[in-house]
């Protein structure tokens, strides 16, 4: 397979896509157009989405319904956005009053759109994660998770070679 070949069934795959649209190389569009010229539907914000070429084909009715219900997936995306990371926090031991609390903190004060909110709850989210994944590291005696990373990808390596 040639690399041409390999970067299609990447971009096919969807594995490139990320729960925050803001860091989602769709950008939250839904779609991605690769260095191939090609277009590739997100694995996580490509539902419910109108193919590009049928869009071309609307009627200005049909554009208008088009936009509204566009706009109202975006929000609907970034709710679920929200709810993701704010789960993980959740998820990772905090109260919802503690999570409530860390995003409003992360944000900053004053007024946010929802894609402000989206990277305060993922900004938590993922601190928390690193938190987590460092607790576990050094209750196995490592000196931080990085180090017990190594050690896993040694041990995958060695398991690799004895293939
Ligand atoms: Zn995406």
């Amino acid at each position: 397979m040639n690399s041409m070949e390999l970067e299609f069934r990447y971009m096919e795959s969807g594995r490139w896509a990320e729960m925050n649209p803001s860091k989602c190389p769709c950008g939250g569009r839904g779609y991605v157009l690769s260095d191939l010229d090609t277009w590739h539907k997100c694995s996580v914000h490509g539902d419910g989405v109108v193919d590009m070429d049928e869009e071309e084909g609307m009627s200005d009715a049909e554009r208008e319904a088009y936009v509204a219900g566009r706009k109202a997936a975006k929000r609907a995306m970034f709710a679920e956005a929200f709810l993701y990371f704010a789960n993980a926090a959740l998820a990772a031991g905090l109260s919802k009053a503690e999570v409530r609390a860390a995003v409003r903190l992360e944000a900053g004060p004053g007024e946010h759109s929802p894609a402000e909110w989206v990277d305060a709850a993922d900004a938590v989210a993922g601190r928390l994660a690193r938190d987590v994944a460092e607790r576990a590291a050094r209750a196995r005696g490592y000196s931080c998770a990085l180090e017990r990373e190594w050690d896993n990808d040694a041990r995958e390596e060695r398991a690799e070679a004895r293939r």
